[in-house]
Formats: C-alpha cells, sequence, structure tokens
C-alpha cells in the first residue's frame, strides 16, 4: 500500500547545476505545500530523484537506485523521477520500474504539486513529460548556499553536437526575460549573496531568441555589474563558436565578472570535431581562445574533453593531447565517451574498445595533474581575492577564488561571506592554502 498524503520529502540530485538549481526549486514548491524535508530517505513519505541523462554511469546510477527501492520496504513510498532521465525514458520508466508514481520531465517542473495531487486522488501513476517551455518560478528556490547562488538565464540548445542528449532532453534555446533576472539577482543580493553563477546549456546564445530586447549576454553581464552589494558574477557554459568579442571585454572590464570561462574544446582533430557536430575547427578554436588572452590576460580557461568518440584514431587523440597541452586549462572535465540513445551518434558503431578509451583517459587526466601542480606552483605567494563561502568538514573556513580555485583559511565564522586579499601558503591535493592579508569588504 502506498502512502496517501505525505508529510516528508527527500530529494536526490543528480547531474549538473541546472539540476541542483531546479532541485532547489522543487523543495521551494513541496515546502510551501507543507512537507518537511529529511535528509534520511527512510524517514520520507516522498521520494524525489532528479536525474542527469548526459552519461551512461549517471543513468546508470539512477537505474540502479531505483530498482533497489523496488525491492526494499521503501517501495511503499511515494516516488517520483524528474529531470532529464525522466525526459528521455518517458514511460518506459513505469515498465521497468512500476513502483514508480510519477515522472516529469525537464520543461514540466512547475506541475510538481498538480502531479502529486493526481497520484495522490487516483492512486495512479502520473507522467508529465510534453511541456516545451517551463517559466519556473526560481523565487521560491529554497537554496543550498547563502552566499552564492545559481540563475538560469537561459535553459535549452541548439547546437545539436551528435553525441548529447540536451536539445533532446531540455528542449530549443529559451532566454528568460532580463527585467526577471535582473530582479532574481537583486533580491539574492538583499538576501545577503555575494556571488551568482549565470547558468544555461549555451550562456553566450542568451537573447538571440528575443531580439526585439536588444540585450545580448554581455549586455546582461553589464546591466547585472551595476547591481550594488553583487560582488562576482560567473557563467557556465560558453560554446566556443558563440563567445564574443564583447564577452572578453566584459571578463576584462567588470568590476564583478569572474576571470573564468569554461570553453569546452571536446576534442583537438577536425574530423571528430565534425563528426561531433562542434561546429568550430581546431584552428578557430586556437584563434579564439589567443584572442580571449590577448583582450583579457588573466582570465583563466576550463574545459570539457570526450576521448573514445567513435572511430576516433590514436593519431586523433594524439592531437587532443598535443592542443591541451599546448593550451593549458586551469579547470577540465574529462571523459570517456559513451552512446546516449536517441542522439546522431548512436547509429554510429562505439567502436573503440574500452580498454583504448581508458587509457586515453588515464593519460590525459596524468597530464591535466601535471599541468594542474604547475599552476599550482606558480599560485604559491601570490595574494588573491576569496570569497569566504563556510567551512569544511574540519572545521576549516573554505572559499573560491575569482578564477575558480578551492581555498581553505584559518579564521573564524565572521569571516563567511566576505571577500578576503588571502596569500597562497601552499596546496593540499587540489586546493589552496591561504592566509588572511586583508579584508576587502565586510
Ligand atoms: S552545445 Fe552541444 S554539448 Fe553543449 S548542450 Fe548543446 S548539444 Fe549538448
Amino acid at each position: 500500500m502506498k502512502i496517501k498524503d505525505p508529510k516528508t520529502f527527500f530529494i536526490r540530485t543528480y547531474g549538473c547545476q541546472m539540476n541542483e538549481l531546479e532541485s532547489e526549486v522543487m523543495v521551494g514548491q513541496l515546502k510551501r505545500r507543507g512537507l518537511k524535508r529529511v535528509l534520511d530517505e527512510e524517514l520520507a513519505d516522498l521520494l524525489v530523484f532528479n536525474t542527469c541523462s548526459i552519461r551512461d554511469l549517471a543513468e546508470r546510477k539512477v537505474m540502479g537506485k531505483l530498482g533497489q527501492l523496488g525491492r526494499s520496504k521503501m517501495r511503499n513510498k511515494l516516488i517520483g523521477v524528474t529531470g532529464c532521465m525522466a525526459m528521455a525514458k518517458k514511460e518506459t520508466l513505469f515498465k521497468k520500474l512500476p513502483h514508480v508514481d510519477f515522472v516529469i520531465g525537464t520543461n514540466n517542473l512547475s506541475e510538481l504539486n498538480n502531479v502529486l495531487d493526481d497520484v495522490v486522488a487516483s492512486g495512479k501513476q502520473q507522467i508529465r513529460t510534453e511541456g516545451e517551455y517551463d517559466a519556473l518560478d526560481y523565487t521560491i528556490a529554497e537554496r543550498e548556499h547563502k552566499i552564492k547562488g545559481y540563475v538560469s538565464i537561459i535553459r535549452g540548445c541548439d547546437k545539436y553536437c551528435t553525441y548529447c542528449v540536451v536539445p533532446y532532453t531540455r528542449g530549443q534555446e529559451v532566454s528568460r526575460p532580463h527585467e526577471e533576472i535582473e530582479r532574481e539577482v537583486r533580491d539574492l543580493v538583499q538576501k545577503g549573496y555575494k556571488e551568482v553563477t549565470l547558468l544555461g546549456q549555451n550562456v553566450n546564445s542568451y537573447g538571440k531568441d528575443r531580439p526585439e530586447t536588444g540585450v545580448l549576454f554581455h549586455d546582461l553581464l553589464y546591466r547585472l555589474d551595476k547591481i550594488e552589494g553583487l560582488e562576482r558574477v560567473r557563467f557556465l557554459t560558453s560554446h566556443p563558436i558563440d563567445i564574443s568579442v564583447q564577452l572578453m571585454e566584459a571578463v576584462r572590464d567588470l568590476r564583478t565578472v569572474c576571470e573564468f570561462v569554461h570553453f569546452p574544446l571536446q576534442a583537438g582533430s577536425n574530423r571528430i570535431l565534425k563528426k561531433m557536430h562542434r561546429i568550430y575547427t581546431k584552428e578557430q578554436y586556437i584563434e579564439k581562445v589567443a584572442l580571449l588572452r590577448s583582450i583579457a590576460p588573466n582570465a583563466k580557461l576550463g574545459t570539457d574533453i570526450i576521448v573514445g568518440f567513435c572511430s576516433e584514431t590514436d593519431a586523433e587523440f594524439e592531437e587532443t593531447y598535443q592542443l591541451f597541452d599546448e593550451i593549458g586549462f586551469s579547470v577540465a572535465f574529462i571523459f570517456a565517451y559513451s552512446p546516449r540513445k536517441g542522439t546522431p551518434a548512436m547509429r554510429w558503431q562505439d567502436d573503440v574498445p574500452e580498454e583504448v578509451k581508458q587509457q586515453r583517459l588515464h593519460r590525459l587526466l596524468e597530464l591535466y595533474e601535471k599541468k594542474a601542480q604547475e599552476e599550482r606552483l606558480e599560485l604559491v605567494n601570490t595574494p588573491m581575492e576569496v570569497l569566504v563561502e563556510g567551512k569544511n568538514k574540519n572545521g576549516q573556513l573554505k572559499g573560491t577564488t575569482r578564477c575558480w580555485k578551492n581555498v581553505i583559511l584559518e579564521g573564524d565564522d565572521s569571516l563567511i561571506g566576505t571577500l578576503q586579499m588571502v596569500d597562497i601558503s601552499g596546496f593540499n591535493h587540489s586546493t589552496l592554502i591561504g592566509t588572511v592579508k586583508k579584508p576587502l569588504i565586510v
């Protein structure tokens, strides 16, 4: 027998920052309904899994977890699956997991409470995956952090990279009105937030679907920069083809915009880039990096790389390796390719043997670690601006630099939420260790 009147809920988020933000909105929705959030799933009447579909591993994790629930005594709880995997698998989820009560896609999340009403009233499974764009009310988000927050500015993607499910699970690009974004950021600042990260699958497309507003991504950055009390703006993710000179100038000139650009390369071979439908060549990518470095020399670069894409040869992987070495990324997310259902690449043979993918992954990760170590050594004895965000599990203060490095430092709780100028004295694995030099803002 399923629980009829849920009083408590547990939510688990898989995947990207956009999912984290959408989970924060769902927490707000459920709390407004009167449900209490619990952190132990055994104590919850309702379990919500906000899922990711970007990699096979992410999907397998959720399917494993849901399968396990079906075999345990917890199957009498109400169970909902939301997000990208819900969108990709739709009704088939009910066939595989008959104990799941509802499935809500990425463009129907605002219907969560209505769906819950229908499940409770009918006792039947419910599905909502047909929405085109969901004008979510972000103002009700119950945010995890109190100093820095995510702000969605554009949803969906029109790029159709051949390996990626996002255009199918999140739909076409839709920008939020700039007035709404500015209002949300102002509201966050009033609540004490110092940093926002603007989110979108491709933030650089912001505003192109609303030409009548005349506000493109860099214009939005200039508008947000005027908000008093806002200290930092970050943004994720940028498609290299859409990164404009104006954006680079904004990174150079604006007080709030952090000097970090996530600039996914994906592969260093032109044949593989074409097969991936990345719509730039290796030469164009190198040119953009050179331009960014000439306009904003302090900017650090982040990237994503996929190794072992369909038919990638050893020589083509070497091109990726060489380019990665030459460019020198400050942050990198490196993955072995895994085919995703519903993508064009599914039609091709996933013909790079797993062992070869793992060798390539390992080599590139080794190179990344070597470069990261060199960068960390360079940062020792450098003063850096740190936003103190809270404490780590050892009770030490933790924060981040403008270029997105984690720092731990000594000090008391009064520093939390302040900007400090910190001398970097060393590092522990990938975390920098710093000493406060002088407060920048209190
Ligand atoms: S740009 Fe490509 S990889 Fe990024 S979300 Fe769009 S389709 Fe996916």
